[in-house]
């Protein structure tokens, strides 16, 4: 058995938290492949090491001397060599990045030395061995991640080594230059190991206790969900609710590997587990309530428009005429309506006005701004009668109105659109519905 652990960077920000990292290792065997981010912030005022090597190169690329800011990235590694004890040091490599950062390697060869020297402390720390991500983690020339390449060259070397370091959010373009996935990339890099080493658990360490029924910043001490499936877990975090970065899913989904995220701080506790399927029933009909505030609703009325073929297409092709991209469109008989970012929307709806006019001619168009959406997702609403009811009752005592409901046909998802300022109001009343009350 193998196990596949990441760490993020909250898990790694100074020797204390490695002290924690490498309990964590050593107390199992099988966790033979680490993937470490970059030092994070070890208080809310600190500031991430990524941060401060864009920061850094920032200046570089302008030209300005950025010496001291880099030896204030080094301070932070050295603190952690320092307080583990550790004969190793970083001065070459400092060197050698400081020659980089001279010749404009690239803000993305950059922004890796986060997670590249991290790599180098833990393999030491651990005595695993090193592998530096940029010669088994490919791009294509577009940037794109190159799957096959990199799942032949990263397996095969993973065969010939019994423990290893990778380190997160990077790898190597065709012609050898280091590029990055997107912010929060470690976990990416951690699900392409999981898939390659073909383990039979991708652990995500970081500094929740995996993923709660709702946003702690909303509820108090909301409850973890134990078991999620992917699908209710791309409903949640696409809601807002992120514990994981959104690739990061598809390497071991597709290798049927299932996703534990732990807590470092707390490692105790069994977390959260993501995998494809469960006959386990969840402990409450919801699985969990995420939401977003900041939506219009775009209210579009015709007379006879269901006998109108064409129209729908007609009246989205306005939106994407202006590149807007659409969230819902709950519709009536002479109606329809479409729920836009507002953000998105704002600077462009006169825009939009005229394109609907042009190409739909409906009678009246209507907007409706500061609207928020709340999804409550749960694998368990499709047995269970009376979700909804349950949902609309806790809402009416709460006196909060209901502006739009929308049920996903796969019935993994009600969606209801509230005014932005019953927006947390709604999530409380839910989440008591549920799971205060148990039903
Ligand atoms: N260190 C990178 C970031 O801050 C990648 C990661 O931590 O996953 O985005």
């Amino acid at each position: 058995m193998v196990k596949v652990v990441k760490f993020g960077g909250s898990s790694l920000a100074s020797a204390e938290q490695f002290m924690k990292v490498g309990n964590i290792i050593r107390a199992d065997e099988t966790r033979k492949y680490v993937v470490p981010s970059a030092p994070g912030k070890r208080n809310s005022k600190d500031t991430k090491v990524t941060d401060m090597l864009y920061a850094c190169y920032a200046l570089a690329d302008e030209g300005k001397d950025f010496r001291v800011q880099l030896m204030k990235i080094k301070d932070r590694y050295d603190s952690i060599i320092n307080g583990l004890q550790l004969k190793i040091t970083l001065d070459e490599e400092f060197k050698t990045i400081s020659q980089k950062f001279k010749e404009k390697a690239g803000v993305d060869y950059a922004a890796s030395r986060g997670e590249y020297l991290n790599g180098i402390i833990m393999a030491d720390y651990l005595g695993y061995e090193f592998i530096d991500a940029a010669t088994v983690i490919f791009f294509d020339e577009d940037g794109n991640f190159d799957a096959d390449k990199t799942d032949k060259v990263l397996s095969a070397k993973l065969a010939e080594t019994e423990k290893a370091v990778v380190p997160g959010f990077y790898g190597s373009l065709p012609d050898g230059t280091v590029h990055t996935f997107s912010r929060g990339g470690s976990d990416i890099t951690g699900s392409i190991v999981a898939k390659a080493a073909r383990a039979s658990m991708y652990e995500n360490w970081t500094d929740v206790s995996g993923c709660l029924v709702a946003d702690p910043r909303i509820v108090k001490d909301p409850e973890p969900i134990r078991v999620i499936t992917y699908r209710e877990l791309r409903e949640l975090s696409y809601m807002g609710a992120s514990v994981l970065h959104e690739d990061a899913v598809f390497p071991v989904r597709k290798a049927g590997i299932p996703i534990n995220i732990r807590n470092t701080n707390d490692p105790e506790a069994d977390g959260t587990l993501i995998v494809e399927s469960t006959c386990q029933k969840p402990e409450y009909t919801i699985t969990g309530i995420a939401g977003k505030k900041g939506f219009v609703a775009v209210s579009i009325d015709k007379d006879m428009m269901n006998s109108e073929v064409g129209f729908c297409r007609k009246a989205l092709q306005a939106f994407e005429e202006n590149g807007i991209s659409i969230e819902h469109m709950p519709s009536g008989i002479d109606t329809m309506t479409v729920f836009v970012h507002q953000a998105e929307f704002e600077g462009k709806e006169q825009q939009v006005i005229s394109s609907l006019r042009r190409l739909a001619h409906p009678d009246i168009i209507d907007l409706e701004a500061d609207l928020a959406l709340v999804a409550v997702v749960g694998r368990g609403m499709k047995s269970n009668r009376g979700t909804a009811g349950r949902i609309f009752s806790a809402l009416a005592h709460a006196n909060i109105n209901v502006r739009m409901i929308d049920q996903g046909s796969s019935e993994l998802n009600i969606i209801i659109g509230v005014s932005n300022d019953d927006f947390e109001e709604a999530i409380k009343a839910i989440y008591a519905i549920f799971v205060e009350t148990r039903l």
